[in-house]
């Protein structure tokens, strides 16, 4: 029921080695062959007129796998992280960086006890931190405020929100904010 002939040559091709990726996918733009572009998780953060904040992730984890391996995006704080004081965060990424870093809570934290912006703070965690270990990756976080911001160290990811006041925005590649 679950068979896709796409991801099981994805798990072909790396199955015999002792190695774990993303689920990637390949896209050919403007005849440049973009092969590294993150494919799969689903991650949502919302907040209500009451100003409470939620945040949830989705994701097959990672291809060849180990069984029992549980990634980043159910743990709440490295993956996934909501604090009315701050923002909620969903991540996606090699999990296990995110995990070593602690890397929601860590966003969360630099805002509230650093004051630094959630612009700066994904910034310092995702390439400061996770980069900096070997780590890929990116962040969606809506902030106390409602305010909507993204980073990410891998080529590209699928990301865009809707306000109530129907602002609508979807991006892929290249970031505008
Ligand atoms: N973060 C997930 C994991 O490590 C992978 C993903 O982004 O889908 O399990």
């Amino acid at each position: 029921y679950f068979f896709t002939e796409k991801r099981m040559n994805q798990l072909k091709k790396i199955q015999g080695k002792e190695q774990t990726q993303l689920d990637h996918t390949a896209f050919l733009i403007k005849n440049e062959l973009i092969d590294d572009h993150k494919y799969g998780t689903v991650g949502a953060v919302a907040i209500d007129k009451n100003g409470n904040i939620a945040a949830g992730t989705s994701t097959g984890g990672m291809t060849n796998k180990k069984y029992g391996r549980i990634g980043d995006s159910p743990i709440i704080g490295a993956g996934t992280y909501a604090n009315n004081l701050t923002c909620g965060i969903s991540s996606t990424g090699s999990g296990e960086y995110f995990i070593r870093t602690v890397a929601a809570h860590e966003v969360s934290n630099l805002i509230q006890y650093k004051k630094v912006s959630p612009s700066e703070a994904l910034h310092e965690v995702l390439f400061n931190q996770i980069g900096k270990l070997g780590g890929e990756g990116g962040m969606i976080l809506l902030d106390k405020n409602g305010d909507v911001y993204w980073d990410f160290n891998s080529s590209g990811m699928f990301r865009g929100y809707k306000k109530s006041n129907g602002d609508t925005k979807i991006e892929m590649f290249e970031k505008t904010n």
